[in-house]
């Protein structure tokens, strides 16, 4: 049977594979250690699961509205109030299953044939794929390394067509872990203003900053920029419930209602009782959240050292998310590999651990590690691969 054209050019996601192979090693006996993760390595708090349970006892466990329950919606623009000072209404938020459907639902109501969507790279590796499932074209702009994998309103507006309709900005950044700061977010949200399209703030990774740097949604800094800017968000990664499938999407109300009546017919409502237990996230004490931060944090500040040591790596400080994305363009040569992919191979094979390269983030020079796991497995595998660089050097 003939597949879809729509299909025939999309890749699995890099980092699964990854996790995947990792895994089929360790069952087959290796000591893989796995660096690939993209997700907390936390439970999800107690009384998460506790409100889970008692919502199922309780006997709510048939279909929602669409966009998601009315108290989980409230919890939500509680949420908006409190961190960012944002008002929203019920109608401008929907609730999907997850951050990466919210985000496919939205590319789906947005894109005609042919129109462009501005992807900063290095990027997180669904956003090229969503927009081209929506017959959409995305145009790549460099965060460049000297710059921190930063993109500049010079760049954002240079890449600006008549056929663009919306640029996506993710701070903290997967895989690079790197924050706008206000100012930034300014310069560029006048580019977008000034050019009329629409920004994708992709702030999942928002609860986890570092160092003392402060989070700031673009859509917090004018009323204009608000009206301008859908934010995705979710519980996935500040609340450690990747699993449970929630995430949102918060904006004008006329795309909302759009990407409602697609959910309507492809999804019904995000589970029942995830949204239950998103609820507990939301409403319930944030003191896990901040447990996480913090483990993180210290995580970062050991790793980082130790990375940066070994011969040929250097690494761009991050300020949130949890991955560290070093350049190891000289190790692989210095080691004798082609190229960054082929490196990335053999550590997984020789010195087994498990990292994802960048070449599925559109940056092939580069590496992800996931400090999402505990420092003990983290100082041993940066130790591996420390000793794999100098033992072919
Ligand atoms: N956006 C970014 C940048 C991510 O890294 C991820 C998860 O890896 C998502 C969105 C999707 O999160 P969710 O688990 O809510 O689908």
């Amino acid at each position: 049977m003939e597949l879809a054209n729509r299909v025939l050019s999309l890749t699995p996601s890099t980092t699964l594979a990854i996790t995947a192979k990792a895994k089929e090693l360790k069952e087959q006996g290796e000591d893989v250690i796995g660096l690939g993760a993209g997700e907390p390595d936390f439970n999800t708090p107690q009384h998460i699961l506790d409100a889970a349970v008692t919502s199922m006892n309780e006997g709510f466990t048939k279909y929602t509205p669409s966009a998601g329950l009315p108290a989980l919606k409230q919890a939500i623009i509680k949420k908006f109030e409190t961190d960012q000072g944002l008002t929203y209404k019920p109608a401008e938020i929907i609730v999907g299953n997850g951050a990466k459907h919210v985000l496919y639902t939205l590319f789906q109501v947005l894109l005609n044939d042919g129109d462009e969507v501005i992807i900063p790279t290095p990027y997180w590796v669904s956003y090229p794929e969503q927009v081209k499932l929506a017959g959409g074209v995305p145009v790549y702009i460099e965060g460049k390394e000297e710059n921190q994998f930063k993109i500049t309103p010079k760049q954002l507006a240079q890449a600006v067509t008549n056929k663009t309709k919306a640029v996506i900005i993710n701070s903290p950044s997967n895989p690079t872990g790197v924050l706008y700061t206000e100012e930034e977010l300014r310069e560029l949200g006048k580019v977008c203003l000034e050019k009329d399209i629409l920004i994708v703030s992709d702030e999942i990774y928002e609860k986890l900053v570092y160092g003392g740097a402060k989070h700031v949604s673009i859509a917090q800094l004018s009323p204009e920029l608000k009206a301008q800017t859908i934010i995705i968000n979710g519980v996935s990664k500040s609340h450690s419930m990747t699993g449970w499938r929630i995430g949102y999407a918060a904006g004008e109300e006329k795309i909302i209602k759009a990407m409602t009546n697609l959910a309507s017919h492809s999804t019904s409502n995000p589970t029942t009782t995830a949204q239950y237990a998103a609820i507990a996230a939301y409403n319930g004490t944030q003191e896990p959240v901040e447990v996480m931060r913090k483990a993180f944090e210290e995580r970062l500040e050991i790793i980082y050292k130790q990375l940066t040591a070994i011969p040929g790596f250097t690494c761009v400080k991050p300020q949130g998310a949890f991955y560290l994305y070093p350049n190891v363009k000289a190790a692989a040569e210095m080691t004798g590999y082609q190229n960054v992919d082929d490196f990335a191979s053999a550590l997984l094979v020789e010195a087994k651990v498990a990292v994802i390269p960048g070449s599925g983030f559109g940056t092939p020079d580069n590496i992800r590690l996931s400090y999402a796991t505990s420092l003990d497995l983290l100082e041993k595998a940066v130790a591996r691969m420390k000793e794999f660089v100098e033992a072919k050097q």
